[in-house]
């Protein structure tokens, strides 16, 4: 079948990022305020994510673990457009629930307690009652536990847990209004305020020394000529060409609010900057790209994390004179 396929396949889910990023845009698709990530063993051995968002009904608990679940497809256009939620594939949980064993545990905030259900290797159990706070939380146990085939794919847990990191440190970043938090093997690795200032957040997850050397940049082009497509918009923090970090790491792109790894983009952000980088050298950045729908294809990549833009060379420079203004405006 199709989806077992996929899944044997290690498209759906490849290692344990891609669990976790799936369970955090389910919480943020449910309004949640707070995003608690802890995981062990890089997630290998547990993954869990907790939130605050509007929970799971007891009488839809079993539905939101099934094949092709979504809540959130009104119709065929919705799915076209593709925006809206962030996921709509329907199939995270199920799919998640097919290689490990899964717990689901919720409570709208209109419930006065809350309901849980297993799934184990795909098996389904039933939904009992159980005491917890509002909102849902999704654990993780021993993913790839049944198919060992994708088990043996998974790096050292040092290197899966930088895969988590990134992912909840791009999400982090990208809602500063969220409280998100990441814990590896019950240590904090950083927790954001959630007060919707981007700088906060950045200071909460790389330190005070980047975050105060981060500069502003909010960039629209003056007039068509300078190739952008019209209505483009760039925003967000760069550091200062002398807070810098020997990896690339740190350059963190958004296009129409979706975490993306568009090469175009970083290349743009290093030009930028021109020759005041030292050799090898790379700044942080976090920058927020914003351009008309119909400029951009989102879905190239089946965990959409790439995209193609109609024009190109427009949104690099874009980008580039966003920076590049920046680091003007502060005699760079
Ligand atoms: P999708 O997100 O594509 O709809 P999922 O398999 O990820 O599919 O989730 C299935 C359904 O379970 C969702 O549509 C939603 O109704 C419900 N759900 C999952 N996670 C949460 C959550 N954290 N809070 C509230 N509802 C959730
Ligand atoms: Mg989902």
């Amino acid at each position: 079948e199709r989806t077992i396929q996929r899944i044997a396949a290690g498209e759906v889910v490849e290692r344990p990022a891609s669990v976790v990023k799936e369970l955090i845009e389910n919480s943020l698709d449910a309004g949640a305020t707070r995003v608690a990530v802890s995981v062990e063993a890089g997630g290998t051995e547990g993954i869990r994510v907790r939130d605050d968002g509007v929970g799971i009904p007891a009488d839809q608990l079993e539905a939101a673990v099934a094949e092709h679940a979504t809540s959130k497809i009104g119709d065929i256009e919705d799915l076209e457009a593709g925006v809206g939620t962030l996921g709509f594939r329907g199939e995270a949980l199920y799919t998640v629930g097919a290689v490990s064993r899964l717990t689901v545990r919720s409570r709208p905030p209109d419930a006065d307690v809350g309901a849980e259900v297993t799934v184990e290797g795909g098996d389904v159990g039933e939904v009992r009652p159980a005491g917890c706070p509002t909102g849902t939380t999704v654990e993780v146990d021993d993913l790839f536990y049944n198919t060992p085939a994708r088990k043996k794919f998974l790096k050292r847990v040092s290197t899966e847990f930088d895969h988590v990191n990134t992912v909840v440190t791009g999400y982090a970043l990208a809602n500063p209004d969220v409280a998100v938090s990441l814990e590896h093997d019950g240590r904090e690795t950083f927790a954001t305020e959630g007060n919707g200032d981007l700088r906060s957040a950045v200071l909460a997850v790389y330190g005070r020394e980047v975050a105060e050397s981060m500069l502003e940049v909010d960039w629209e082009p003056e007039s068509e000529e300078e190739g952008a497509p019209p209505a483009t918009r760039v925003t967000g923090l760069v550091s200062h060409p002398e807070t810098t970090r020997s990896a690339r790491d740190y350059l963190a792109t958004y296009v129409n609010d979706r975490y993306v790894t568009a090469g175009a983009l970083r290349e743009a952000v290093l030009e930028a900057y021109g020759g005041q980088l030292a050799p090898d050298r790379y700044p942080f950045a976090v920058l927020f790209v914003e351009v008309p729908p119909d400029e951009v294809d989102v879905n190239v990549h089946p965990r959409k994390l790439e995209v193609r833009f109609d024009r190109e060379a427009g949104v690099r420079a874009a980008v580039e004179s966003a920076v590049e203004s920046a680091l003007l405006d502060h005699g760079l």
